[in-house]
């Protein structure tokens, strides 16, 4: 069999898209931190004093609505950060805040899980959070739902419960930037593309997770997300 390339291409990592039988394609995953006051205030930050920020993870990292999350080595210390994420249709440099939701294709639900333990020691030492963030499977993520379905949602309770239990709970209401001003900043310091996925940050409540545990959640207007950590 012959082929351009030397070694078998990756596939295409892609989400189903609710309503449709096509896919939405992956470009990259951006993440927001701290972008809830609540939740800079747990982490032991001030939110007044220090602005929102940006890190990645890689698309192999997504994981599918349903699924099993194999709990990670190098950790005892496992984090839920339940989110909104939006996703890009259309992207470019230096986007005005006043077009950038014309950029969004839809939204989904997503868990930006979280190594912390591992997190807080690069923190420490001035090192980037990589290894504490984009670790395989760190970001399941829901069937993105079209803006033709629901619009552009900016209020709305976002909440997280384990095995039943209620432990995040906040509303879109309370992002300190909202998803128009993470699109115009981050795309003066990335090119935005078709297939970006922005994971735009998580209120107050998170915590430690472990095998066995049942994540549950839900973003009230979008749609909800379920995994088993095993
Ligand atoms: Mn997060």
């Amino acid at each position: 069999m012959s082929s351009d390339y030397a070694i078998p291409a990756p596939p295409v990592i892609s989400l189903p898209v609710r309503g449709s039988h096509r896919r939405f394609p992956v470009h990259r995953i951006y993440c927001v931190g701290r972008n809830y006051a609540a939740h800079a205030i747990e982490m032991g930050h001030d939110p007044h004093r220090e602005p929102p920020f940006f890190f990645q993870k890689n698309p192999d990292t997504l994981l599918a609505n349903g699924s099993d999350f194999p709990y990670p080595d190098k950790s005892a210390d496992v984090h839920y950060e339940l989110e909104l994420v939006v996703a890009l249709a259309s992207g470019g440099k230096n986007i005005p805040e006043a077009r950038a939701l014309d950029c969004v294709f839809g939204y989904a639900v997503g868990l930006d899980m979280t190594r912390r333990d591992l997190q807080g020691q690069a923190k420490k030492m001035g090192r980037p959070w990589d290894v504490g963030k984009a670790f395989d499977h760190s970001a399941p993520c829901s069937e993105i739902v079209p803006v033709e379905m629901i619009g552009h949602p900016d209020a709305g309770n976002l909440w997280l419960k384990v095995n039943e239990e209620l432990r995040q709970n906040g509303d879109l209401n309370q992002m300190i930037w909202k998803v128009p001003e993470i699109i115009a900043y981050l795309s003066g310091l990335f090119t935005l593309a078709p297939g970006d996925l922005i994971f735009s940050g998580t209120p107050a409540g998170v915590g430690a997770t472990v095998r066995g545990d049942t994540l549950h959640g839900g973003v009230d207007g979008v749609g909800e997300l379920e995994i088993s950590v095993v």
